[in-house]
């Protein structure tokens, strides 16, 4: 089928309805290559002999036919003794055999006949079932099958997939094929044409009997007919097929005859490149179809075909006489078969008419581009049995028609057409699945190419490399070091395909196959005469890939990430006098290194590196090693929370230089902080964890499941409730009252907050009494500024729905004060009671103040100053917080890096500065610029903005981004710094 692109939307609503339910009774032939299409039914068709006289009686659709099959077949079990087959909404009259009647009875689409006596396999029975009635059209609106009668003058078939049982009994499965003949009775002022060869046409009393004949085996889905009272018809000739013949409107006659001419031309040039055209006739008929159907030597065509002149659809639906028609698919999964041979059928037109620069470019532009800017699903399905409403998608069509592409670069011309026509003449007028194809590529090319099909149609996808070239003398030669990397994302295989490598060097080229192997990484290395100037990989395009070359590569670039301790005590933290484990992930962005020696070193005198040294094998391009199975040894001398700073300095073994320092901050003592997760499941809890890692605060998060599952909160100096998005039962009295106990007798510090704290608690004593504060409606507020000295300079946005900001004033208790209002009316939005305890509750969630906002201050900005509050401590000493000013510009490394998909990047200003954030890809183009031209935006760059002086950070979303090394580059003022981060999916 060609469909246009109405189609492929339409068919997926098709589905659901129509078909699905019959999906799960068809037997599955994956890998099994040798099975016999027909022994998975009872029995088997050989032949179908339908007479069908046609009533039209009113337009649209209204029909009635009445007709006679017989239907031919031999059984496959010993003792058949019910036929099953399909048919629809018809009213039988009788079922013989030999002139014996049958018991029958026809329910859910399936009549079943009874036979007199059983019979075994080599019998041939014949059938003979009278029917009449109104065949009803089935499926969608947008895409039915059966008998269609749209005009006064126009009657059709479209029987894919499960049409034909709408007008014929049969065994209505793609892997059943059998010849037919169709003796087709209409009223004598119409022309009707049907699969096969015109026998005769015979009038009386103002019928007309049209008898076809099919005598090459035919699936049902291609069982088709259609008659017209003003077909015009016109003949064409061809060494290959006996006899061609179409039918178009007669308004349309000459379009026809332009569009149509090459027909004998692309019979000539498919029978050179399949093997003889396999049938005796060919014909196009024109109809209201919106797309095409390759119905068995009769092709249907849309209109849309004729007057748009769509000669490629016209070679994709005769592609499908070869492949579809004449070689069936086994079963539906292997829809590719058919679509994918068809599509690229296409491809080898255009490399008749115009050479390999046309098929390259037909490929290039009509076939691979689409696929890969196809963004249908995610991660993509395998061409193999895909969801039914992909069935007729790119995934059967382009992706598999590139595949075949692919294939021919591999075998070569020679083998790929050899093997195309081995599988074409072993198969045609049968059935085949996928491996009996990749068997004929077999004894082809002498070659197991099982993996090439399983990693193309039975895997989603396609490989993304990333490679650069390095070069160093050898002796007289040059050797030129490849590294190459495969970053698509991790739901898919690694691949392996062949592929040229382009070598430029002074004006030369030299083209190099190389193989590619299914791995993450891997180095290729190719001996030369010349330096190279610069190498490209597949510049042709022969593979389905995308690809990546790095530029300006010519050191190794080392990069820690995941740093963790595992603390000998096992409660995460590591406390004073423990010992534990510290363990990276180093990760080589860069050109190979040698064996490593990483020295660890800590800048802080409470914490000991133990054993300071570790080796690392050499690591390639991409290449990670990950330090937990050989940690650091380290021990904590101190008994305070603190992030501490390590170094860990990276060289060659045996006396190399130092290549990188890497720096790796972790957080060490008993956290000072409680974080409680109480959001019902939401995810409220990052922004508070990414707060608190900003500001280097020590902290535990626990979900809450019960007030007594709860750590005791007197071994922290402040607790952090978050109820998120939840609206009611934030805190339950149980909690309350743990809560009242922690802050009235142990002096305890609670900073609550969540979009329903206020409603839900507002009429509680805990609300008045423990939290001092009063409730007092709501604000459609998206601005909150600080009102007690602690955050006098605040300035927050807020997000989330404007009804869930909260007013909440102080109780009038000495020690109770208004500490945020919301802009510019000044009404309450969050209260502090600073008194024999310390608590403050927010009226709206922490998780909504909005982050990297030019405009606004960050959330850490309002945690900082609490948190300073509630634990006397400024938290690290090394990285103040709006305490100290900066003295000079200062970009730090992002963190975490790699990063997915998140990372952060800090910068210190000594004085305000208008500041610019960019973010390229290696290639130099600007990712970050066209989607952060409005602040807020989702990648949360801000264009250019004032930034007060003092720390910042800005987070970094690359969740849109794929897998690679990125520059960023930070404006302020004179200064200009850029660093390299990693996003890794
Ligand atoms: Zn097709």
């Amino acid at each position: 089928m060609r469909r246009t692109i109405a189609i492929i939307f339409l068919a997926s609503l098709l589905v659901s309805q129509v078909v699905a339910g019959d999906r799960h009774h068809k037997p599955s032939f994956q890998h099994h290559p040798a099975i016999d299409a027909d022994s998975v039914h009872t029995w088997n068709a050989l032949h179908y002999e339908v007479q069908l006289q046609l009533t039209p009686i009113s337009v649209p659709h209204n029909l009635f036919i009445e007709a006679v099959t017989e239907v031919h077949l031999t059984p496959e079990i010993e003792n058949l003794e019910v036929v099953d087959m399909s048919l629809h909404n018809m009213d039988v009259a009788s079922v013989t055999l030999e002139g014996v009647g049958c018991a029958y009875d026809l329910t859910n689409d399936t009549l079943y006949v009874t036979l007199p006596q059983p019979h075994n396999p080599g019998d041939t029975l014949i059938l003979v079932i009278e029917y009449s009635g109104y065949p009803e059209l089935t499926g969608t609106m947008a895409w039915q099958v059966g008998i269609y009668y749209p005009s006064a003058n126009m009657i059709y078939t479209h029987a894919d997939a499960w049409g034909a049982r709408n007008w014929m009994p049969c065994w209505d499965e793609p892997w059943d094929k059998a010849t037919i003949r169709q003796k087709l009775i209409f009223p004598s002022e119409w022309t009707v044409v049907a699969n096969g060869t015109f026998e005769d046409s015979t009038s009386a009393g103002g019928w007309t009997r049209w008898t076809y004949y099919m005598n090459y085996p035919m699936t049902t889905y291609l069982i088709s007919f259609n008659a017209r009272t003003d077909y015009v018809t016109f003949e064409q000739t061809s060494p290959y097929c006996d006899y061609i013949r179409h039918f178009v409107y007669p308004g349309h006659l000459g379009y026809a005859q332009n569009v149509l001419e090459r027909v004998p031309e692309m019979i000539d040039a498919f029978s050179g490149f399949f093997g003889d055209y396999p049938f005796d006739t060919f014909g196009c008929a024109e109809t209201p179809l919106s797309g095409a159907m390759e119905n068995q030597t009769i092709v249907n065509l849309g209109e849309w075909v004729i007057t748009g002149q769509s000669e490629i659809t016209v070679a994709h639906e005769l592609g499908h006489m070869w492949f579809g028609d004449a070689v069936s698919y086994i079963d539906w999964p292997e829809m590719w078969l058919s679509e994918g041979f068809a599509t690229y059928s296409e491809a080898l037109w255009n490399q008749h008419l115009g050479g390999m620069s046309a098929y390259h470019q037909y490929v290039l532009t009509n076939i691979k581009a689409p696929y890969v800017s196809w963004q249908g699903f995610n991660p993509p399905y395998p061409t193999y049995d895909p969801p039914w409403e992909l069935i007729w998608s790119l995934l059967t069509y382009e992706k598999p028609a590139t595949v075949l592409h692919m294939l021919r670069f591999h075998l070569g011309d020679d083998l790929f057409f050899q093997s195309i026509q081995t599988y074409f003449d072993l198969y045609k007028h049968g059935n085949a699945s996928t491996w009996d194809l990749a068997a004929a590529v077999q004894d082809v090319s002498g070659e197991d190419y099982d993996w090439y099909f399983d990693q193309w149609i039975f895997e989603g996808g396609y490989p993304q490399f990333e490679y650069f070239a390095a070069w160093e003398p050898e002796g007289d030669d040059i050797l030129l070091r490849v590294p190459i990397a495969q970053v698509q994302d991790d739901e898919l295989i690694d691949f392996r395909t062949d592929a040229e490598l382009y070598i430029y060097s002074g004006g030369n080229t030299l083209i190099d196959t190389i193989t590619i192997e299914a791995l993450p990484t891997q180095e290729i290395e190719i001996l030369l005469t010349d330096e190279p100037d610069s190498i490209e990989l597949d510049p042709v395009g022969w593979i389905l890939c995308g690809k990546t070359r790095l530029e300006s590569i010519t050191e190794p670039i080392l990069e820690a990430s995941d740093p963790f301790i595992d603390d000998q005590g096992g409660n995460g933290f590591l406390n004073s006098g423990e010992l534990g484990d510290l363990s990276f992930v180093l990760t080589n962005l860069g050109l190979p290194t040698g064996d490593l020696t990483v020295e660890l070193t800590s800048t802080d005198p409470t914490l000991t590196v133990l054993e300071a040294t570790r080796y690392v094998p050499a690591l390639s391009f991409y290449d990670q090693y990950d330090f937990s199975s050989d940690p650091f040894p380290v021990q904590y001398n101190s008994s305070g929370p603190r992030w501490v700073e390590f170094h860990a300095e990276v060289s060659e073994q045996g006396g190399g230089a130092v290549i990188d320092t890497l720096v790796i901050w972790l957080p060490a003592g008993a956290p000072e902080l409680l974080l409680v997760d109480d959001d019902g499941g939401g995810s409220s809890e990052v922004e508070h964890q990414l707060a608190l890692d900003n500001i280097r605060r020590v902290y535990q998060t626990v979900e809450y499941v019960h007030p007594d599952s709860l750590p005791p909160l007197t071994d922290y100096s402040g607790v952090i409730w978050a109820c998120g998005e939840e609206l009611t039962n934030t805190l339950t009295a149980d909690d309350q009252s743990l809560l009242q106990d922690y802050l009235q007798n142990q002096s305890g510090a609670l900073l609550l907050s969540g979009r329903g704290v206020v409603p839900d608690l507002q009429s509680t004593d805990f609300f008045a009494y423990v939290l001092h504060a009063q409730a007092n409606g709501a604000t459609a507020s998206p601005v909150v500024e600080g009102a007690d000295p602690l955050v006098s300079e605040l300035y927050l946005g807020i997000w989330g729905d404007a009804a869930n900001n909260d007013i909440v004033e102080p109780d009038g208790t000495v020690g109770a004060d208004t500490l945020l209002v919301y802009f510019p009316l000044s009404q309450g939005c969050a209260v502090k009671y600073d008194g024999d305890y310390k608590t403050c509750v927010i009226g709206f969630g922490f998780e909504d103040i909005k982050r990297d906002d030019p405009l606004y201050d960050n959330p850490e900005d309002l945690l900082a100053p609490l948190m300073v509050w509630f634990t006397g401590y400024t938290g690290v000493q090394e990285e103040p917080v709006r305490s100290v000013l900066p003295t000079e510009y200062l970009i730090c490394q992002n963190y975490p890096n790699p990063f997915n998909p998140t990372t952060v990047i800090s910068f210190s200003l000594p004085v305000a500065s208008l500041v610019k954030l960019e973010v390229f890809d290696i290639n130099g183009r600007n990712v970050g610029a066209s989607l952060c031209a409005c602040p807020g935006s989702h990648r949360g760059l801000p264009l250019q903005s004032w930034h007060p002086p003092g720390t910042h950070q800005i987070t970094f979303n690359g969740s849109d981004l794929s897998s690679g090394i990125y520059i960023y580059r930070l404006t302020a003022g004179e200064f200009t710094a850029s660093g390299k981060m990693l996003l890794l999916k």
